[in-house]
């Protein structure tokens, strides 16, 4: 528990983010997790991974831009991609951070930024899921899904299983037939607002994907713990729904065995997939999130 808060408070620290990018073992640790830096980098892997039976999700690392023109060129990331996407015929859609986008800086001119994104994505058909980032913008990122999906209609939203407030939330978005992924929630929070211990973190996860599955929309399990996965199995087997009904998602690298059994029991597998030069903020959550990660992190940066 330690170890995570340490973590996530050092994802924070410009100049521990400084060292590190420049650490060959943190970016040797992060290509496990992270397709490459470049646009090309993350659609070949998009390509491998639609070869091997999954559909992806990408996403262009980033956030809390501090510049309009580092939320504009994140903005072209992502129109580029989409664009990429539609040429290439590849089973992907795409994730964004509203804060890449410009949030803490004005919100309409965010809004402005991913409309055109959403737009974009649904001229081709496509789809854009808003990533949920800490509970300091978890109402203005609803806000703004709800006003994408009554504007384009092709947009999803996230749902974090440790937020006490989880289950309103993922009852008004239904009311909407709003698309959620539903995750366990990867950001310090505090104790009034998040469960602290994991077992009722969990427990809440699986109330809400019971809520999810039975809502007749088509959204997103997005969990590598394997007794999540097995109750959700349960659970639409138990109320008869097909495996087009929801998908699973995992992140690329994590559980990559998991991925290739449900894929192989018939279950729709998505991959997110992130990529792009601002990794270190990624790389501590999911460090964070299991210490043999950062185990051998150690090890290779004594290596040097
Ligand atoms: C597709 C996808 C999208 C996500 N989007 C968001 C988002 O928008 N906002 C947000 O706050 N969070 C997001 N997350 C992160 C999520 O909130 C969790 O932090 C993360 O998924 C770990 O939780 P878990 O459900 O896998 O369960 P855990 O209980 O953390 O892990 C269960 C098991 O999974 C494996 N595992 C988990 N993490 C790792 C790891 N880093 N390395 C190796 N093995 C691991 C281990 O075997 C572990 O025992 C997303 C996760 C996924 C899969």
């Amino acid at each position: 528990m330690l170890l995570r808060r340490v973590l996530l408070y050092a994802a924070d620290r410009p100049f521990i983010r400084n060292f590190m990018l420049h650490s060959r073992a943190a970016r040797a640790l992060a290509l496990r997790f992270v397709a490459g830096e470049k646009v090309e980098d993350v659609l070949g892997a998009a390509q491998a991974i639609g070869e091997a039976g999954f559909s992806a999700s990408l996403d262009y690392l980033g956030e809390n831009v501090t510049q309009f023109s580092e939320a504009e060129a994140a903005r072209d990331v992502y129109l580029c991609l989409l664009d990429q996407i539609q040429a290439r015929g590849l089973n992907t859609n795409v994730s964004v951070k509203l804060t890449q986008l410009g949030l803490d800086l004005s919100q309409p001119r965010c809004q402005e930024h991913v409309a055109a994104v959403v737009e974009r994505a649904a001229s081709h058909g496509n789809l854009v899921r808003v990533d949920m980032e800490s509970s300091a913008y978890t109402d203005r990122t609803l806000e703004i899904v709800r006003g994408l999906r009554r504007r384009f209609g092709n947009v999803g939203a996230v749902i974090q299983s440790y937020l006490r407030r989880s289950e309103r939330d993922v009852e008004q978005l239904l009311a909407e037939r709003i698309r959620i992924r539903l995750c366990k929630g990867a950001y310090q929070e505090p104790p009034e607002l998040a469960f602290p211990r994991k077992a009722d973190v969990d427990a809440n996860y699986v109330r809400l994907m019971r809520l999810l599955l039975k809502s007749g929309t088509y959204h997103a399990i997005a969990t590598h713990d394997e007794k999540i996965v097995r109750a959700t199995i349960e659970f639409a087997r138990a109320e008869g729904l097909a495996g087009e009904a929801f998908e699973f998602q995992m992140l690329y690298g994590i559980r990559r065995d998991l991925q290739a059994r449900l894929r192989d029991d018939g279950w729709r597998v998505r991959v997110y997939i992130p990529f792009g030069s601002h990794w270190f903020p990624y790389l501590t959550r999911r460090l964070a999130e299991r210490p043999a990660n950062l185990l051998f992190f150690m090890k290779n940066l004594l290596r040097g």
